[in-house]
């Protein structure tokens, strides 16, 4: 990926203050921050870019010889941030800002990796939620250490390539990065002789099956975050979360719109004509629905709180969209009434009724096709 100008990055111009500088950085940061965009790659990235710009930036000697020698002044083409851990650019974030969402540094610190499954559900699931069981491959304490990754008999000490802090510090060109440790990943702690059943880690790979929940009114592309239940951390580092990425099927009856669904329900023309009542699906069973006589083609009915329930509040509804069936094969007689009832209906009256009613039914599927996007 090809870098772009870190003016460009935090939105900035090329004479922008210190202040303006470090006040977008903070506006934009906060919209990308890893904590308010779960599970999304994309915001990650973001995220890591704009981190990178300020630390150039947002130093005056190091923004001087970026506007003199622009990205070589870093030395190489590549971003250094791209292969760093999300975690060690929130702390950079943090260092800058203090702790913005009050989450407290301590949840994030050096912990096991979070595991991302996409989870598919009918609509029917995403309308009413879902409690299901999931199958998850991820690291999980090892049973013979308790996950301290010692051998039995062994201590555990403090590490000495980091001095106990799990951090890593690497100057590249313009970037000073933190990496987890690579003798203890992280922990800070090593034991003296490493467990044989995990080689050390504290942790062993494992199929478990773990219960999950999905609140209603959930949509496709949302992600929920379960704390803790991702893979357990090296050498007894708390655990990251399962982050489950929400695929919503579309259905092949009802078409979504936020909390709303709409059907279209096929009556015949005597039903239409004559009023009555109709049995409809909706995602919450079969209902009756009274058609008003001189129901016409495209007239829309609507059913309250029988659409997507809400996360927080309320429910949404349903629109039934009338559509007219006309019968392909008739038999003489069902013809012969048709013809019967054409001749009672013949005269300008009715041609007039009739081309009102088809601008009608136009306006109307229109109307519906664009809400629902084609
Ligand atoms: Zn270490
Ligand atoms: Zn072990």
């Amino acid at each position: 990926m090809a870098r772009r100008d870190y003016y460009d990055v935090l939105g900035v111009e090329k004479d922008a203050s210190a202040d303006e500088i470090k006040r977008a950085y903070r506006k934009l940061a906060i919209q990308y921050h890893p904590d308010k965009n779960p599970g999304d790659p994309q915001a990650e990235e973001k995220f890591k870019e704009l981190a990178e710009a300020y630390q150039v930036l947002g130093d005056p000697d190091k923004r001087a010889r970026y506007d003199r020698f622009g990205h070589q002044a870093a030395g190489g083409a590549g971003s250094p941030f791209a292969d760093v851990d999300v975690a060690s650019v929130t702390d950079f974030f943090e260092s800058v800002f203090g702790d913005v969402f009050g989450m407290g540094r301590e949840r994030r610190r050096r912990r096991g990796r979070d595991v991302r499954v996409d989870v598919v559900l009918d609509l029917e699931e995403a309308a009413k939620g879902v409690e299901r069981s999931l199958k998850v491959m991820r690291r999980q304490p090892c049973t013979k250490c308790g996950g301290s990754g010692a051998a039995p008999g062994a201590k555990v000490e403090t590490c000495r390539a980091c001095n106990g802090s799990g951090q890593q510090r690497m100057q590249q060109g313009f970037f000073v990065l933190t990496r987890p440790c690579s003798k203890c990943d992280g922990a800070g702690r090593i034991p003296t002789r490493p467990c044989p059943a995990c080689e050390g880690t504290g942790t062993v790979r494992r199929e478990d099956t773990v219960p999950i929940s999905v609140p209603p009114g959930i949509e496709s592309g949302q992600a929920v975050v379960l704390e803790g239940a991702g893979e357990a951390g090296p050498h007894g580092l708390p655990p990251g979360d399962l982050v489950l990425r929400v695929i919503v099927r579309d259905h092949p009856v009802y078409k979504r719109d936020g909390d709303d669904v709409h059907v279209v329900l096929p009556v015949t023309f005597p039903k239409a004509a004559l009023g009555g009542s109709v049995r409809v699906p909706t995602l919450w069973g079969e209902v009756e629905l009274k058609l008003k006589p001189g129901t016409q083609p495209g007239q829309t009915y609507r059913l309250r709180g029988k659409g997507i329930a809400h996360r927080d509040y309320g429910q949404g509804d349903q629109y039934v969209h009338i559509d007219i069936g006309i019968p392909t094969e008739l038999t003489p007689r069902q013809r012969e009434l048709i013809e019967e009832l054409d001749r009672t209906l013949d005269g300008a009256g009715a041609a007039h009724a009739h081309d009102g009613r088809t601008k009608q039914r136009k306006g109307l599927f229109e109307k519906l096709r664009e809400r629902l996007g084609g």
